[in-house]
């Protein structure tokens, strides 16, 4: 997945959740086939299962597929294998990629009956093509428009029946009408760890890498409940593995490898501790304003924002009050400090004033 709001800004990658230049191929390879290799989302798995059997059964194509959920967690993957479990074949695009009605309209008319259709990041799809691709997923023809002004004529067109797999990182920016003609939503969830542990199992055999289960676990605690993060801190450590040490990834290779790359037991950064340890130790915990605590850490307030926060605010480090950013005990204490009395977090109940309004 990519996501323009967050690639502009220059912070450390190694735990972006978006793909990193040249690590698409390593991806592929990577990337579960079936939906019994597909690891975790115990729900979403099940529900696909039997859409796609159903279809099977009845001999047609399934229901629209919309798969919604942060970058790196299994969406262009399952749109893969939604296409492999039927034996189809899979065509693939992206919202940005359809500025125009026409551009969608060639790839609708050139789609055999049975394929799939899979458009990333299709809360991006520009108005014209998102109303044409509207008849095609509902009644499969679409009316092409020739010609402009007076002249211009609409000229229907048949679309095989296909199934299309939308992905999107943010649901809550597409359409009503959109939306509604998805047959099936899958909302895929960030993963536990024991399944982030299963990840890095499978793509250490399929990288013949050698990983003791403790190494496994290491590794999965620190990537931030992502596959795409998981398979990434595996490769770093491997080189580690073989360069420093006998190729074996131990607990204790994996924990020195990832202090060579600054992740922290968490899966923090240098930048996320960074922000962390100023709140904690600047502005005795908050709260401070965003742009204040910006400056303190010598970042943009959206790089703070943007990249920094919601993963803090996910693992209950830091907490977004009206008033400002403050840290919370769990953020104290993972800092190695002891938290004030009363702090959010902490299970006492938080100072009335916390709430409000930022001054
Ligand atoms: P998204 O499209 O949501 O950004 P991808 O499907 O491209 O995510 O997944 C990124 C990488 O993470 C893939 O290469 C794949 O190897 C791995 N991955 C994602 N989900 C799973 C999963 N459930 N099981 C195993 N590997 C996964």
């Amino acid at each position: 997945m990519h996501d323009d709001s967050v690639t502009e800004f220059d912070a450390d990658e190694t735990l972006s959740a978006l793909p990193q230049t040249g690590e698409r191929e390593v991806e592929t390879t990577l990337r579960p086939r079936k939906l019994a290799e597909f690891v975790g989302q115990p729900r979403v798995r099940e529900q696909l299962e039997l859409v796609l059997e159903s279809a099977r059964r009845r001999g047609v194509p399934p229901d629209h597929v919309l798969l919604s959920g942060p970058p790196g967690l299994g969406k262009t993957s399952l749109a893969m294998i939604v296409a492999a479990e039927l034996d189809a074949a899979i065509r693939i695009t992206s919202g940005p990629a359809l500025e125009r009605a026409g551009d969608l309209a060639a790839m609708l008319s050139n789609l055999a009956e049975g394929d799939v259709l899979f458009i990333d990041e299709i809360h991006r799809i520009a108005k014209p093509a998102e109303e044409l691709l509207y008849s095609a997923m509902e009644d499969f023809r679409v009316d092409v428009v020739v010609g402009k002004g007076p002249g211009a004529t609409a000229i229907p067109l048949d679309v095989e029946p296909f199934t299309l797999v939308g992905a999107t990182t943010r649901s809550g920016l597409l359409t009503g009408p959109m939306r509604d003609r998805f047959g099936f939503v899958a909302h895929l969830d960030f993963y536990e760890p024991h399944e982030l542990e299963q990840v890095v199992i499978r793509s250490s055999r399929i990288l013949g890498v050698q990983v003791a289960e403790d190494g496994a676990a290491e590794i999965a605690g620190r990537s931030r409940g992502t596959p795409r993060i998981a398979n990434r801190l595996l490769r770093r450590v491997r080189d580690y593995a073989e360069v420093r040490a006998d190729g074996v990834v131990t607990r204790e290779v994996a924990r020195a490898a990832l202090r060579v790359y600054d992740v922290d037991e968490l899966g923090l950064d240098r930048l996320d501790r960074a922000v962390l340890t100023a709140l904690v130790s600047n502005f005795g915990g908050g709260p401070v304003g965003l742009s204040t605590l910006a400056v303190a850490v010598g970042e943009q307030p959206d790089t703070v924002e943007e990249v920094c926060e919601p993963f803090l605010v996910r693992a209950g480090l830091l907490a977004r009050t009206p008033r400002g950013r403050v840290a919370t005990a769990s953020g104290w204490r993972h800092l190695g400090k002891t938290p004030p009395n009363g702090i959010f977090g902490s299970g006492a109940p938080p100072a009335p004033d916390l709430f409000g309004l930022e001054s």
